[in-house]
This record gives C-alpha cells, sequence and structure tokens, in this order.
C-alpha cells in the first residue's frame, strides 16, 4: 500500500479509503479525515521501510477506529472520570435515565452528565463528549479570559477582540488580524504555565504578525523561560493527553497535533 496505492478498508461496517502518500518530514502520521484514512511517509524512506511503517498505521488507525477512536483532536471524555482543569479536580458522573432530554451542568467538583439511556453507545459517547466540553468551556472561559486581561495589561497594552476555546486539532492557538484570540481547548488539561506560554505566544502576536526573530524577542522579553515551556509542549503535550484521556499510543496515528507555534 506504498506509494499511490490507494486501499479500501472496512471497520464496523464502514468503508474507509486509503491513501499513503510520501511527503517531507521526519516522521510517519496517519490522519482520518470523513471515511479517508491519510497516511504520510517520508520521502527520504527506502519503500521497505514504508510499506513496514504504512502497514503499522493503517493497523494501529483500523484498531482506534473500532474502539471508536475516530479523530485526533476530540479529547473523549467516555471512559474517564475525573479530569485536573487549570489545577481544580473534576469529578464527571454519567447518570442514564429516562430523561427527555440529555445535558450537562457543573455543581461545585462534579460535572453531571444526564444522558438518555436508550441511546445507542457510539450517539452516547459523541453526546457526552460534547456536553463536558460545553460545560467545561462555559464554566472556564471567564478565568482564561481574565488571564489573557492580566497578561496584555503587564505586558502587551493591545486592543483585544474575542477570545475562545475551540477544540483544534492543527493549533494550540490563534491570534486573528482582529485580535481574535482562540485558545485550543486541551490546553486547560495541561500545566498552567504551558497554557501561560500559549497566551503570552498569541498576545505577542498582537504586536508582530509573524514568527520572526523579533517576535520571539517579544516573547522572551516578557517570559524568559519560554523555550523550555515550548519544548514542552512540543514534545510532551500529547503524551500528557493521552495519559488523561486514555489514548491508545502517544505517538500513535491518531495523535496528530503538530502545533503551529
Ligand atoms: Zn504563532
Amino acid at each position: 500500500m506504498v506509494g499511490n496505492m490507494e486501499e479500501k478498508i472496512t471497520v464496523n461496517g464502514k468503508d474507509y479509503l486509503l491513501k499513503p502518500y510520501r511527503d517531507y518530514g521526519k516522521n510517519a502520521i496517519a490522519k482520518l479525515k470523513g471515511d479517508v484514512i491519510y497516511i504520510k511517509l517520508p520521502r527520504h524512506w527506502n519503500s521497505e521501510l514504508a510499506w513496514k511503517i504504512a502497514e503499522k498505521l493503517k493497523n494501529r488507525m483500523i484498531t482506534n477506529i473500532g474502539k471508536g477512536i475516530t479523530s485526533s483532536s476530540e479529547l473523549t471524555f467516555y471512559n474517564v472520570h475525573e479530569v485536573t482543569v487549570l489545577g481544580q479536580k473534576y469529578a464527571i458522573e454519567k447518570i442514564e435515565g429516562e430523561n427527555k432530554r440529555n445535558r450537562a451542568r457543573i455543581v461545585e467538583n462534579k460535572i453531571l452528565v444526564n444522558i438518555i439511556a436508550t441511546l445507542e453507545k457510539h450517539k452516547k459517547k459523541e453526546v457526552i463528549d460534547e456536553l463536558v466540553r460545553r460545560s467545561l468551556s462555559r464554566e472556564l472561559l471567564p478565568r482564561i479570559i481574565a488571564k489573557i486581561d492580566e497578561l496584555n495589561d503587564l505586558h502587551f497594552h493591545s486592543e483585544i477582540g474575542k477570545v475562545s476555546l475551540r477544540q483544534q486539532s492543527s493549533r494550540w492557538g490563534s491570534c486573528s488580524p482582529a485580535n481574535n484570540i482562540s485558545i485550543n481547548f486541551s490546553l486547560l488539561f495541561l500545566p498552567q504555565e504551558i497554557l501561560d506560554y500559549v497566551i503570552v505566544h498569541e498576545l505577542a502576536h498582537t504586536k508582530i504578525r509573524n514568527h520572526s526573530e523579533k517576535f520571539w524577542l517579544l516573547v522572551g522579553k516578557v517570559m524568559p523561560d519560554f523555550r523550555e515551556r515550548r519544548k514542552w509542549l512540543k514534545k510532551e503535550a500529547r503524551k500528557e493527553l493521552t495519559k488523561i484521556f486514555n489514548f491508545p499510543n502517544p505517538q500513535s496515528s491518531v495523535l496528530n497535533c503538530q502545533t503551529m507555534i
């Protein structure tokens, strides 16, 4: 299945198209988009190695799809009973019953999720993920905004637009030309100094829109140890999230969050 050899595979009764391709870069990555599994293989690998790794990634992806882990960006709360968010522990309680609708609310340190008992398993998972994500975002967005305001007032004095928490697979944060700042929801589960780094990074973009030397100088002025935090984000963040959310393997096919930072 290397080169341009596409292959059709069926997992849990659903068809997927497997598309391996060669590209620059050091690592092989498998990604699922809709019903297409893309497997990127480094150009410089010989075909024997590429074939071996592609097979491995393919099988891992099949396992993950089979288990219902279909997206790298989605943190799944289905099998998670407790999370620590911005230093605060929350228990996640799922209550199945004859409710008319699914809903979640946060009461003290508990996220209570009521789900309709008769839902199919995959639907339940979807509903739980969505509801937990939504209630945590609602609960914590004010604290993120306060943090951004505080760092902005101290160091940048920029006009900040809208702040949002978003579940994204490709970036940890972003800053639009109108200074709308978006922070990756996953960062809530990582050490706060890492979140602070991403916030400082995005705030620095309100002054300098690129990643030039000047930009890094500005980040360094505000946060002298940013390089260590950045390194941690690149090297450890996915591993850490894997541990928390029981992903099958940190380096695995589905964990493809290449930071843009
Ligand atoms: Zn940036």
